[in-house]
């Protein structure tokens, strides 16, 4: 049986995802909920509730015989109605692909690439997809690097680092309490991969976010991956900014984002504890 996924979108180019221009794969479907989660239409797969059908302006989406959603692209005008009432974290704009379907998308912008990320959602709950999609980038001399929130024991599967050029790692918080509060799990299996990733030399990047006048919590996770990674991957300080994020539930942080000098605080503290590639977006 043909291997398929479920594609939340396929990003032909971008270069935020990754080194130099890539194309961007986003799978749907995650294990984690972060409170702060931008794009929280890809956590959960759909239920078949239909308040999204009942919502959509063109009647672009509709049940099929065995009630399940159905999404009609063509009559789509991407208003994004549909993410935003649906109650599940989902949405009905869900593609199941074969990696064939995906390296058709790939192959248009080839040229152009260095090379592709996979994203979500969490991409690695795809991680047989992966591998297969991997080995057909690379046979192409292009690189594959993988978005990870960490959830995936990358030790368990060692088929999957052994095609993939690099991983882009989320360590969000550190202490535990407060990695509980915003993730909704524990932070073990995420501090496992980064030090496993780091053994293996594919830890690309790591990334951490700074919550505006979290001291603490932003001091113990810069110290603490710093410490770990010293300059051997970049450090991505990155400002927290409340676009998409679910409001009820950060009421704390309210509407701000972080501010710029603060979050630099934390930049100069990484590279004062080894971390000489630390930088700020
Ligand atoms: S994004 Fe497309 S499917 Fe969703 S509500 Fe708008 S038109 Fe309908
Ligand atoms: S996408 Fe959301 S609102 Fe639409 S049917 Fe699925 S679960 Fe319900």
């Amino acid at each position: 049986m043909t291997l398929t996924a479920p594609v939340n979108k396929i990003i032909p180019f971008s270069n935020v995802d990754g080194p130099s221009n890539r194309t961007a794969i986003f799978f749907q479907g995650c294990p984690f909920n972060c409170l702060f989660c931008h794009n929280p239409e890809t956590i959960n797969m759909c239920v078949n509730c239909g308040v999204c059908v009942k919502n959509c302006p063109v009647h672009a989406l509709s049940f099929d015989d065995s009630g399940s959603v159905v999404w009609d692209k063509g009559k789509c005008v991407q208003c994004d109605t549909c993410i935003k009432v649906c109650p599940h974290c989902s949405s009905p704009k869900i593609t199941m692909m074969s990696v064939a379907d995906v390296m058709k998308e790939i192959r248009r912008t080839l040229p152009y690439i260095a090379g592709i990320t996979t994203s979500g959602g969490e991409c690695t709950q795809q991680n047989e997809f992966l591998i297969e999609l991997f080995t057909e980038v690379q046979k192409l001399g292009k690189t594959c690097l993988i978005d990870s929130n960490g959830s995936f024991d990358f030790e368990s599967d060692p088929r999957v680092l052994s095609v993939c050029d690099g991983v882009m790692l989320d360590v969000k918080a550190y202490p535990e309490e407060w990695h509980r509060h915003l993730i909704g799990h524990d932070r073990e299996i995420v501090l496992k991969n980064l030090h496993y990733l780091l053994e293996q030399g594919k830890l690309y990047e790591v990334r951490t976010l700074i919550f505006p006048g979290r001291d603490d919590e932003n001091e113990a996770a810069v110290r603490y991956v710093s410490e770990v990674i010293g300059d051997r991957c970049f450090y991505k300080i990155i400002r927290y900014r409340p676009f998409g994020v679910r409001e009820k539930y950060l009421p704390e942080l309210g509407d701000f984002t972080t501010d710029e000098d603060y979050a630099m605080k934390y930049v100069e503290l990484a590279k004062s504890l080894g971390a000489a590639k630390a930088y700020i977006i």
